[in-house]
């Protein structure tokens, strides 16, 4: 039994006994059995996003903590903070060719951002900090 259901356009009644829709009143008996309940089919539409990234690092193991990773990289996808929207993303921070590298592309394979400069001159969008 569904209780506290909205009977508005995305609910539909039917008789809990033969299945005939039903929009009479709660105690109201089945036109066609003549019994009484009701049962409420909610269509919920909702909506669930798969967000697919792989991300990872280099390191070089004959270099210290301080100068590890050597690259680092996330590819795939994320919801941007700002539209809500799902976007594709290409993100790499390579020390060893002193580059930073950030590719996004919005739904329609538009870039949104196309950032590729020096490591040593950048200066952190949020969270790509340097120390
Ligand atoms: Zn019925």
């Amino acid at each position: 039994m569904i209780r506290n259901v909205t009977n508005d356009d995305r609910t539909a009644w039917m008789c809990s006994h033969c299945g005939l829709p039903h929009d009479g009143g709660a105690g109201i008996p089945c036109p066609a059995c003549g019994r009484v309940g009701r049962t409420a089919n909610v269509n919920i539409v909702g909506e669930a996003r798969v967000v697919v990234t792989l991300a990872g690092k280099v390191r070089d193991p004959t270099l210290n903590a301080k100068k590890n990773p050597r690259v680092k990289f996330e590819l795939g996808q994320e919801i941007n903070h700002k539209t809500g929207e799902l976007v594709a993303k290409d993100r790499r921070v390579d020390r060893r060719l002193d580059r930073y590298w950030e590719k996004i592309r919005d739904a329609r394979g538009r870039f949104v951002m196309w950032v590729d400069h020096k490591l040593s001159r950048h200066r952190g969008h949020g969270s790509a900090k340097r120390k």
